[in-house]
């Protein structure tokens, strides 16, 4: 029997480490490695029964069907090779490579999507999205507040005081990341969970705080507006050299924070003042203290806003930069591909189109005259 080290490529945040072992060309088990600090040798069970569930199942698609008349009819793969090299052929003979439209899902996280981009760019080219339906939002404002979107390490949390699961429920969608968190919690580092939804993690957490949806940053408002009126010199809640050194706009912030009264803020995220208060405290004292973003902020068309508001309110504490501290979102690292095998400078036709308005580009193209 032969075993090998492999990742889970699915679009999920733990990026397991798998075991996978072979015997006579066929793969027989997949296992978490134990080696692994955050896998700790168990994936969840979608992937420990993937082999019957999806590789060898019997409904799998392994072979080209083409449609003839309504029917689908097998094909060999030379077949339909060949019948995709000639449509592909005559659309950009006729029309420019322009003219096909390469929209990519995420379905599983390979570096095989990066094999694509390189095929179309050597097509010459082709149309193609940017942004995304989901976590755009999020990450254009991070990348607004901070340069770039970057997660701490779930391991990382294990330095933090207090830790706000802000909108996410890892119990049931990130076990990983939840047994890092559990293991923090045992220790008596309290967990938050703001969510709109009473979830799985939200009732295994200390603190429950169950916000309007959509209204995050009123909340976040809040607290910093609280944070910053309790500071002293003793509590040291706000991180004066940080906000000197390392932020910009903070008067523009507190004339923004200024404009409303904590009554109209507790109002509008549906949070009572006093929870508001005893979780600013908790939080400033925290030093440090961890935010754990989740993917229901973004779907808003202020969604922006939930971020930036909680960005700012980890930066006023000092909570950036710090092991044990930040704001994390998603771990979507795209460190360690090589994106110059993508071969972008030779798509010198392509087009981009903005995801979330994708059906309006096609439909309505920008006219040429
Ligand atoms: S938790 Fe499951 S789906 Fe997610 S990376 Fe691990 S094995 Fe894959």
């Amino acid at each position: 029997m032969k075993t090998v080290i492999t990742t889970c490529t699915r679009d999920c945040p733990g990026a397991c480490s798998i075991v996978a072992s072979a015997e006579n060309g066929k793969v027989t088990k997949l296992q978490g490695n134990p080696q692994h600090d955050i896998t700790a040798g168990f994936l969840c069970k979608n992937t420990s029964h993937y082999l019957e569930n999806y590789f060898y199942n019997d409904k799998r698609i392994l072979h080209p069907l083409l449609k003839v008349d309504g029917n689908w009819e097998r094909i060999s793969w030379d077949e339909a090779l060949d019948i995709a090299a000639f449509k592909i052929s005559q659309v950009i003979n006729q029309y420019g490579s322009s003219s096909i439209l390469y929209y990519q899902g995420f379905g599983a996280r390979t570096a095989l999507q990066v094999m694509n981009r390189r095929f179309f760019n050597l097509l010459g080219g082709v149309t193609t999205t940017y942004g995304t339906v989901c976590g755009g939002i999020g990450h254009t404002a991070m990348e607004a507040d901070f340069g770039a979107k970057l997660s701490h390490d779930p391991l990382d949390h294990l330095h933090s005081n207090h830790i706000i699961v802000w909108g996410r429920n890892p119990a049931v969608t990130d076990i990983h990341l939840w047994r890092i968190l559990r293991k923090v919690q045992r220790k008596g580092t309290p967990i938050t969970v703001i969510d709109p939804v009473k979830t799985k993690t939200a009732r295994l957490a200390d603190i429950y705080i169950q916000p309007k949806a959509g209204y995050d940053y009123y909340l976040a408002m809040a607290l910093a507006k609280i944070i910053l009126k309790l500071d002293n010199p003793q509590n040291n809640y706000v991180d004066h050299d940080f906000i000197e050194n390392s932020t910009l706009y903070f008067d523009s912030y507190q004339q923004i924070l200024d404009k409303y009264s904590l009554d109209i803020l507790s109002h509008k995220c549906g949070v009572e003042v006093d929870v508001i208060r005893k979780l600013a405290v908790s939080y400033a004292e925290g030093d440090p203290s961890s935010i754990i973003m989740g993917w229901g902020l973004h779907r808003y068309q202020q969604g922006h806003l939930n971020f930036r508001m909680v960005d700012a309110l980890a930066a006023i504490t000092g909570n950036i930069g710090v092991s044990g501290g930040g704001v994390s979102q998603g771990f979507e690292e795209y460190a360690y591909f090589d994106f110059s095998v993508e071969l972008e400078e030779l798509g010198e036709n392509q087009r981009k189109i903005p995801m979330p308005t994708i059906g309006d580009a096609l439909l309505y193209p920008p006219t040429t005259d």
